[in-house]
């Protein structure tokens, strides 16, 4: 039968019906090792008793009052995420997009606010991914998601990743803010050298910028602290976080220092469901554990084990894996085959993992996944290269025998 949903996803034909840590099981109770998270969303795996407590004692008290109301749980949420980080104030949406537009929009206004509404251009950087809406793929400036759907939002300029020249040429008097991810994540899990991310603080003082990092792949511990940017001493101005944060509950979060939020008085921006006490609830939970004693610090251990297996795993398949990338449990395999095969493959194999650009599998484990977990991740990629690598190399043999 065909499907009444939009052909807008390549869906691969299998479905689930529960999970449990790093594990999702069919109907028939076949069970895949989930190294994919839902692309970096369950970060404490699937039905954490943590969470599960904190959506459904909150489902039985209020789900939604809107934003026309205080809501203590996302005081609470804001004050911690704040207590955590570089930022001042927090604003909550559904997604990546929202926040990324809120942070966008929140850039621009800074300006105006300062008495340049003329600096509203924001720079960012090729392989970027910033969403789907369609600001935040004029920010992402990836022609195969802006064709076809009319003028490209102006206001947003792309430099290549690292090229310090052209970004300075791109630096211009209507310039407002720069955009970046610290780790590529769509992109193809390129890491952000840490001196680069301290060269663009500096350019960006030094001409009056914005720094706005995207983390919403990055954030909520992924790299083995709360944020990506904190391993590199840098603070960005404003961000955006998503994904992790909820656990699996849509939830985004716009994260700024006072002075960067300077122009975003009452009444300026505005969301429905954003910080719904259902969302707050879930968010808490979700920081309850990853602030918890040690859990960031095995997280970093964890990630650094794995990272070692897996350039163990290239060394053994140089025909299929060329190179290893990413940082903490955000981690990726540059392909000598098609990556879309190898993820094909490794599903058969009853592991999941995600395709990215520039030819990557990407592995997002979520953070509680145990050391079994990832021994048992690290033998299904092998037995996937393996297989790969037969199946690579078998007409060349057929060639050699003939
Ligand atoms: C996924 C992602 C987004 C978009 O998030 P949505 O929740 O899909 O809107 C934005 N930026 C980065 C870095 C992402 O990885």
């Amino acid at each position: 039968m065909t499907s009444a949903l939009l052909p807008t996803y390549a869906r691969a034909p299998i479905a689930f019906e529960r999970g449990e840590g790093a594990w999702l099981v069919t109907r028939d109770g076949e069970r895949y090792l989930d190294f994919g998270a839902g692309i970096a969303v369950n970060a404490l795996g699937h039905a954490h008793p943590h969470l599960v407590e904190a959506l459904t004692t909150q489902a039985q008290k209020l789900w939604h009052t809107s934003n026309l109301f205080e809501i203590p749980e996302g005081e609470r949420l804001g004050r911690r995420l704040v207590d955590a980080t570089f930022a001042d104030v927090a604003f909550f949406a559904n997604s990546g997009a929202e926040a990324n537009e809120a942070a966008i929009k929140m850039a621009r206004k800074y300006h105006a606010a300062g008495g340049h509404p003329e600096r509203f251009r924001i720079i960012t950087f090729e392989g970027a991914f910033h969403g789907r809406t369609l600001a935040t793929i004029a920010a992402g400036g990836q022609a195969k998601y802006i064709d076809g759907f009319g003028p490209k939002v102006d206001g947003f300029d792309q430099v290549p990743t690292g090229d310090f020249d052209a970004l300075e040429v791109a630096i211009g008097p209507e310039t407002a803010a720069l955009m970046i991810e610290p780790i590529q994540g769509e992109g193809g899990l390129r890491v952000i050298p840490h001196t680069d991310l301290r060269r663009l603080r500096a350019l960006c003082d030094q001409h009056g910028l914005l720094l706005i990092m995207d983390e919403v792949q990055t954030g909520v511990g992924r790299t083995g602290r709360l944020f990506a940017h904190e391993w590199s001493g840098v603070t960005p101005d404003i961000m955006s976080a998503a994904k992790g944060i909820g656990g699996g509950f849509p939830l985004g979060v716009c994260l700024a220092t006072t002075e960067a939020a300077r122009g975003m008085t009452a009444g300026t921006h505005g969301t429905t469901f954003g910080g719904n006490p259902l969302a707050m609830a879930v968010g808490n939970a979700v920081l309850d554990v990853v602030l918890g004693n040690g859990f960031l610090a095995r997280v970093e251990a964890l990630g650094l084990r794995l990272k070692q297996s897996l350039a163990a795993l290239r060394d053994s398949h140089p025909d299929v894996i060329t190179e290893v990338r990413g940082e903490g449990l955000m981690l990726g395999l540059k392909l000598a085959v098609p990556n879309t095969e190898f993820v094909a493959a490794a599903r058969d194999g009853h592991l999941l993992v995600i395709p990215a650009g520039d030819n990557v599998v990407r592995l997002l484990p979520p953070l509680i996944v145990t050391d079994v977990d990832v021994a048992e991740a690290v033998a299904r990629l092998d037995a996937t290269a393996t297989r790969l690598e037969a199946e690579k190399l078998a007409p060349k043999r057929q060639g050699a025998a003939a």
